[in-house]
């Protein structure tokens, strides 16, 4: 098998759970050439920068000995494995880089002899693409369970973010899930130095002079887990350690492993989760806001927004004149833009009626019902819709 054999085998047998950012960030229209998106291993990705990029999602080895119950990869399910060294590697991405096929890539890997020596693996690919090939472009890297302190550290130098699947919410849940992975141990806690490190050693240190970011993926649904735990954990992580975002991952079962016959999530789920979780990381909402169902679930059909502007808005609408950001950011069909937008038109003259928010950016229909303007219900203008 020539190198490109290899990463074609690796990169179509990578599903879901381990490509969180090819899948949720679409590219900006006119990204790709035809060509490229045939290729099955180039992905579009936004950049937190918002800048869209030609993502290579890939695992430097398929091999593993680990024997989570959701994977494809688990040791033992019968396929061709493959496996890069990480000269080959570096050497094969370096080019795909200089001809403008692939402006990034999000690094993982099956674990063959520990942890440790999977991350070794990883870190000295990073290092031949950084120092090597001069790679200066986007660069994630997965930390893999069970990482030392100072594998971390050298990760955190080489990229500019940084991964560590927890896949359940907790302990308890990931039992269910992957019984060989520690969750305290060898999961949480890698992410735990990460944000020791940015708190304790100047940026200078780092990739680019700056800290890299840090998100987690869960396998929604994979454990029989609630939409209220796997939020506790979000927002704790994003409290606690900075986390940048959450992925969620619809559960759905692959062939020839433990969870074969287990149904698959809804992916509607999948996208409940995200909204609730933006909520949480930029609207100011706090767990208990969100509409829970009684068995601790977002309902499916409702975006959670408007859910809870169902319950605590209509009969109590607020005062575009008067709100302060985080108030208006609660309103439906206001974002974080919209609300900075409205907060400077104010300091002109007041907000009277739709026409004046829908020239601020704000969805007008969808904010009528839950605000006032001037003191009077919003009047929904058929001209402006
Ligand atoms: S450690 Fe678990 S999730 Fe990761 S590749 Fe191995 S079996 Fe799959």
């Amino acid at each position: 098998m020539n190198a490109l054999d290899t990463l074609m085998d690796l990169s179509s047998q990578m599903t879901l759970e381990h490509a969180e950012e090819a899948r949720t960030e679409p590219a900006k229209p006119g990204c790709f050439t035809p060509k490229e998106q045939r290729a099955a291993f180039i992905h579009p990705a936004q950049l937190p920068n918002g800048k869209s990029i030609k993502l290579l999602k890939t695992l430097l080895s398929s091999a593993c000995e680990r024997d989570c119950f959701y994977c494809p990869f688990r040791a033992g399910r019968d396929f061709r494995r493959a496996t890069f060294k990480p000269d080959e590697f570096s050497g094969l991405f370096s080019k795909m880089n200089q001809s403008g096929m692939a402006e990034g890539v999000f690094l993982s890997s099956g674990i063959a002899g520990g942890g440790i020596r999977t991350m070794d693996k990883l870190l000295d690919t990073a290092d031949i693409l950084r120092k090597k090939h001069g790679f200066k472009g986007y660069l994630h890297l997965k930390i893999m369970p069970g990482s030392e302190k100072d594998q971390v550290y050298h990760a955190m130098q080489l990229a500019d973010r940084v991964s560590v699947n927890l896949e359940a919410p907790s302990t308890e849940r990931l039992a269910r899930l992957a019984p060989h992975k520690i969750f305290l141990e060898e999961l949480l806690r890698p992410l735990r130095w990460v944000e020791e490190f940015r708190r304790t050693v100047p940026a200078y240190k780092f990739w680019k002079g700056k800290y890299p970011s840090t998100v987690t993926q869960f396998v929604a649904g994979g454990s029989d887990e609630s939409d209220l735990e796997l939020l506790q954990t979000t927002q704790w992580l994003m409290k606690n350690i900075r986390l940048k975002r959450a992925y969620f991952s619809a559960f759905h079962p692959i062939h020839d492993t433990p969870l074969e016959n287990k149904t698959a999530v809804n992916p509607m789920r999948e996208h409940r989760l995200y909204q609730a979780s933006f909520l949480l990381r930029d609207y100011g909402f706090e767990l208990e806001d969100l509409p829970f169902a009684s068995d601790e679930n977002l309902p499916l059909h409702t975006d959670p927004k408007l859910a809870w502007a169902q319950m605590n808005l209509i009969h109590a609408p607020i005062e575009i004149n008067k709100a302060d950001k985080r108030e208006l950011m609660k309103i439906p069909g206001i974002g974080i833009k919209g609300a900075e937008a409205i907060l400077s038109a104010r300091n002109v003259s007041k907000l009277r009626d739709l026409s004046a928010l829908k020239k601020l950016g704000v969805i007008a229909k969808r904010a009528a019902p839950y605000v006032l303007l001037d003191g009077r219900r919003a009047a929904i203008q058929s001209f402006m819709f």
